[in-house]
């Protein structure tokens, strides 16, 4: 398992804006027009201040300014959120800070402003190389808008991106995807890291609704397995290898945030719905937008406290989501208590059925295991 410093803490920054809705998405995003996006800043801001002021006792190792679609935003006002996050937060030398963007939203001069305001990490929203699958999906923008995206970020001096794909959508075959993945590996040797996620059909979304309808011509079960298996098997051929289940990355790129919250780091987060965890503590943000204008520094609700057992699971729970898997003597020395003497059950019978293999210090999902991690997860819950 990867080792983390828990010393350290995290920040994410919500921003819930996108010029338009993609027809698959549940996340709380939506368009505005520039008063509330100007308003909606100036309310994040003095949220940062507080938080950092009142909260935040640790340095940050990473933030991530997510959405929602951050680059909809002047660069102005994501100046103005690090300006911000830098006067009221301590950040580590070498800290990573990303910024979620989507094509068809940025430009030369947006990518310049977050390059000298610290950032120095893009996450790239493509989805697919197809534009047939693109428009299905309602995006915005189109494999050469993408394409362009990445040869600004690469004049900016930008060397660390992500590209988000899906796999499992509407039309699209095994070969399509094929081809998608077999593009963006060879675009660029900027981009260090791919998150590659299946479709989910969201019950409150338009794909929802056409779902029910039979309308939605989604792959059929083998062909959805076919482009699982072949995304590890692909990306690796160009050098990405698989460390969590959706994630992939060259090695020393893999994400310093998002393997914070699988490891248990505390994190801190602003903005309209945001999800925070610290003193073994979930809190969430309001998700009205006028209420969260009025009063962005009200305490955000506890949602849940985990005691000694909670904490338990969800360190295995998240740490198996990680290929290196959880470190035996890391949790010992975290929970004070054995492995064996809290999950020993599970976890014989998970390496008896070949899901978890146990070498060295690490426990971890198998091959079989990866693939039916949701089964094996659900048993240390
Ligand atoms: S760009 Fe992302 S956040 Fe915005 S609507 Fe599309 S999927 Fe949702």
């Amino acid at each position: 398992m990867m080792t983390t410093d828990l010393t350290k803490s995290e920040l994410y920054i919500h921003i819930p804006f996108c010029v338009k809705k993609c027809l698959y998405c549940d996340f709380l995003s939506f368009p505005a027009d520039e008063k509330t996006k100007e308003r909606y800043i100036e309310a994040l801001c003095d949220e940062l201040m507080y938080i950092g002021c009142e909260r935040a006792e640790n340095p940050l190792r990473s933030v991530f300014i997510g959405g929602g679609t951050p680059s909809v935003l002047s660069a102005e006002h994501i100046v103005r959120v690090m300006d911000t996050v830098k006067e009221r937060f301590t950040l580590e030398e070498d800290a990573e800070i990303t910024i979620e963007c989507n094509p068809g939203t940025l430009e030369e001069e947006k990518l310049k402003a977050y390059k000298e305001c610290g950032i120095n990490r893009l996450s790239l929203g493509l989805q697919s190389s197809h534009e047939k699958e693109l428009k299905t999906l309602g995006r915005i923008h189109t494999y050469e808008d993408f394409v362009s995206c990445i040869r600004m970020a690469e004049n900016a001096d930008f060397d660390n991106i992500n590209v988000d794909l899906m796999s499992g959508l509407p039309g699209q075959t095994a070969s399509s995807f094929e081809e998608t993945l077999r593009k963006v590996c060879t675009l660029s040797d900027c981009i260090k890291h791919i998150s590659a996620y299946s479709l989910i059909v969201e019950e409150e979304t338009p794909f929802g609704q056409m779902y029910e309808d039979g309308q939605l011509n989604l792959p059929d079960e083998d062909e959805d397995r076919e482009m699982y298996h072949m995304t590890t098997r692909i990306l690796s051929e160009y050098g990405f290898e698989r460390y969590e289940i959706s994630n992939y990355a060259r090695p020393g790129f893999e994400c310093r945030h998002n393997i914070g919250y699988w490891t248990g780091v505390d994190y801190y987060a602003a903005g309209l719905d945001a999800a925070s965890f610290y003193g073994h503590c979930r809190y969430s943000n309001t998700p009205d937008m006028e209420e969260y204008l009025k009063d962005p520094i009200s305490a955000p609700s506890l949602i849940e406290k985990l005691d000694q057992s909670g904490l338990m699971s969800e360190y295995m729970i998240l740490g198996l989501r990680l290929t290196s898997g959880v470190s035996v003597s890391g949790f010992e020395k975290r929970f004070k208590t054995g492995i064996f003497d809290v999950y020993g059950k599970e976890i014989d019978r998970f390496i008896q059925d070949g899901l978890l293999d146990h070498a060295g210090d690490n426990i971890k999902l198998s091959e079989k295991g990866l693939d039916l991690a949701n089964f094996v997860m659900r048993a240390f819950i």
